[in-house]
């Protein structure tokens, strides 16, 4: 269950973060509280960085295909120049912008918008992704979202990656990830680090 900001008043400036693991329904939240103020007439832009063009390049596109129309920026200072009378402004995949996000959303909310954000808040290794960390104390609200773990049915708080690569990106989210829950992540992460010294004593 999670707690709809309910103290948000138009043109006060305002930041709120949608956080948690793949497959937690993060896009889907953030494209329900956009369309609910677009139907209020209310100017929406969303932004996604250029990086994440796993479906469609100018649509953010949750998995069960509930789509809405998004720009790709590079550079998170991008879309200071882009929000010319805008009221409120979606940014989605956060982990995947550069370090300058959490500066460029504080300015826009000082100038009165509503900025909804919302991102992985960990990497595969349980690790603090970008700077969520940075977003997540700097928003006035913080939604956590949790999924189901895919091998004991409890809430999913991280992504496991099932296929082999340190790399902090891959993407192909489907095939490579799966949510588990802290325990099931653990066990996991142990089976993988077993499986990586018997290869090295192998070579
Ligand atoms: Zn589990």
């Amino acid at each position: 269950m999670f707690i709809e900001p309910t103290f948000y008043q138009k043109n006060q400036g305002w930041i709120e973060v949608i956080c948690g693991s793949m497959f937690s329904g993060k896009s889907e939240e953030l494209i329900r509280r956009l369309k609910r103020a677009h139907i209020a007439n209310q100017k929406v832009e969303i932004f996604k960085p250029l990086i994440d063009n796993r479906y469609d390049e100018k649509d953010i596109v949750s998995h069960d295909q509930n789509r809405i129309h998004s720009t790709p920026v590079g550079a998170a200072q991008r879309i200071l120049l882009l929000t010319q009378g805008v009221e409120v402004i979606g940014i989605d995949e956060a982990q995947f912008f550069d370090e300058n996000l959490p500066e460029v959303c504080e300015s826009l909310a000082q100038n009165g918008l509503r900025v909804v954000v919302a991102g992985l808040d960990k990497d595969f290794l349980g690790r603090p992704f970008g700077t969520m960390p940075q977003l997540l104390a700097i928003a006035d609200s913080v939604t956590k979202l949790h999924a189901i773990c895919m091998r004991c049915g409890g809430l999913a708080t991280h992504s496991f990656r099932k296929v082999s690569s340190k790399e902090q990106v891959v993407l192909g989210e489907k095939e490579s990830y799966e949510p588990r829950c802290r325990r099931c992540f653990t066990d996991g992460q142990k089976l993988n680090a077993q499986v990586a010294s018997r290869i090295e004593d192998h070579e």
